[in-house]
């Protein structure tokens, strides 16, 4: 497995795979390329949902001379494929094809057979779980073995960035960009204290909104592990900061620990929707902040992966379906009902870990096979589900 610092990537939102990777991949065709005009094709999801994820905007931003089209074809190698033709002078100088292979990441056609930098020599939870109990670490005892103490430098630019993202949610009223017209709600969560639900809730609920609000409107967010799922981990560890008063320190190691769990879905699943569907991202993320509860509340490695483990499941099949492409209907919401749930799976996880059956390897498995049975339709294309069944 790479580093977790490529799991958090610190980038404008809505979107990782159809924000921030074409962002990247337009990046490295002006690193690689002197052109004057280019012509980008769309395919797949990128094609489908890109104008709702903003991706022509990002596209138009960094290349600037350019015309892009989103095609019909049904013939590309990957959910989210992009094809870059450079043009210097009316000639052809050069074209590539680029993957968005989620949370940010790319990979340039031809790439894939390249052997990727191993910072952690060990592909599941069981092993890694083993290695720490052998050598009596917890799990960010050894993410900072393999990673150097320079990951938490990283880390707490992380959460610089989380807490800046909730600040701004909390602050920020009146309608998100788009077609949909969605009322950003966060700070009306957050004063709402009329009603009788609890604080946990409401609070809660106010920071997964408010993260989610500042990615949907294209504001700074950290992929965690994805843009659309990026309000789970924050609102959770905020939670606990704010209200039981953990430190920084405590929060840093939690976000090493969801950064392993995290990393083991990339690996061995997918943390992609256009792969593998919401359970990728939303049950990913729910996943990490379980385990990052877990860690804080508990600390043992058996129960953190119950916990990690019980959220993943109860995710599996989750579908894409985001209205008109817009990362907000139903993504806004999912954020904040699953960092409930990440919560709730940290907590049952300590009642019942005696009684722990399934895996967090077997789970993370079982939604990749899932996401592989998902029709098209349910991995971010707008063409399933609410996004097809609403009318405005
Ligand atoms: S439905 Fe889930 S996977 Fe799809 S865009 Fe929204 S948050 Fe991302």
């Amino acid at each position: 497995m790479d580093s977790i610092r490529n799991l958090y990537n610190i980038g404008h939102g809505p979107s990782s795979s159809h924000a921030i990777g074409p962002e990247r991949i337009c990046k490295e065709i002006l690193k690689n390329y002197e052109g004057d005009y280019y012509k980008v094709i769309l395919y797949g999801s990128l094609s489908l949902t890109g104008v709702g994820h903003l991706t022509d905007k990002i596209i138009k931003t960094v290349l600037g001379n350019v015309d892009i089209e989103f095609s019909n074809d049904q013939h590309y190698d990957h959910p989210n494929t992009m094809d870059i033709f450079i043009y210097k002078n009316n000639a052809l100088i050069g074209q590539e094809r680029y993957f968005s292979i989620g949370g940010g990441a790319i990979l340039r056609k031809g790439d894939e057979l390249k052997e990727k930098p191993h910072i952690y020599p060990h592909q599941s939870f069981q092993e890694i779980k083993d290695y720490c109990k052998a050598n009596q670490w917890a799990l960010h005892d050894y993410v900072y073995h393999f990673e150097g103490d320079a990951i938490k430098t990283y880390l707490a630019e992380v959460w610089k960035v989380m807490e800046d993202a909730i600040d701004l949610g909390l602050h920020t009223e009146g309608f998100l960009p788009g077609e949909l017209k969605v009322r950003r709600k966060a700070k009306s969560l957050l004063y709402n204290q009329k009603s009788k639900v609890s604080i946990e809730l409401r609070l809660v609920s106010a920071y997964a909104y408010a993260v989610s609000e500042v990615n949907a409107s294209g504001g700074l967010v950290v992929t965690a592990p994805t843009c659309g799922s990026s309000g789970i981990l924050p609102s959770v560890l905020y939670y606990l900061k704010d209200i039981y008063k953990y430190n920084d320190k405590i929060i840093i190691n939690a976000l090493a620990t969801a950064g392993i769990i995290g990393n083991l879905v990339k690996h061995n699943g997918s943390i992609s929707g256009a792969e593998a569907g919401c359970q990728a991202e939303v049950g990913t993320a729910c996943s990490m902040a379980a385990g990052a509860y877990a860690a804080i509340e508990n600390g043992d490695l058996d129960v953190i992966e119950y916990a990690a483990e019980i959220a993943l499941e109860h995710h599996l099949g989750l579908t894409c379906d985001p209205i008109m492409g817009y990362v907000q209907i139903p993504c806004i919401e999912r954020n904040a009902v699953a960092a409930h749930r990440a919560i709730n799976a940290g907590e049952l996880a300590q009642l019942l870990i005696s009684t722990s059956l399934i895996s967090f390897d077997t789970i993370v498995a079982t939604m990749k096979e899932t996401g592989n049975d998902l029709l098209a339709s349910y991995r971010e294309t707008s063409a399933g589900g609410l996004a097809k069944k609403y009318k405005k």
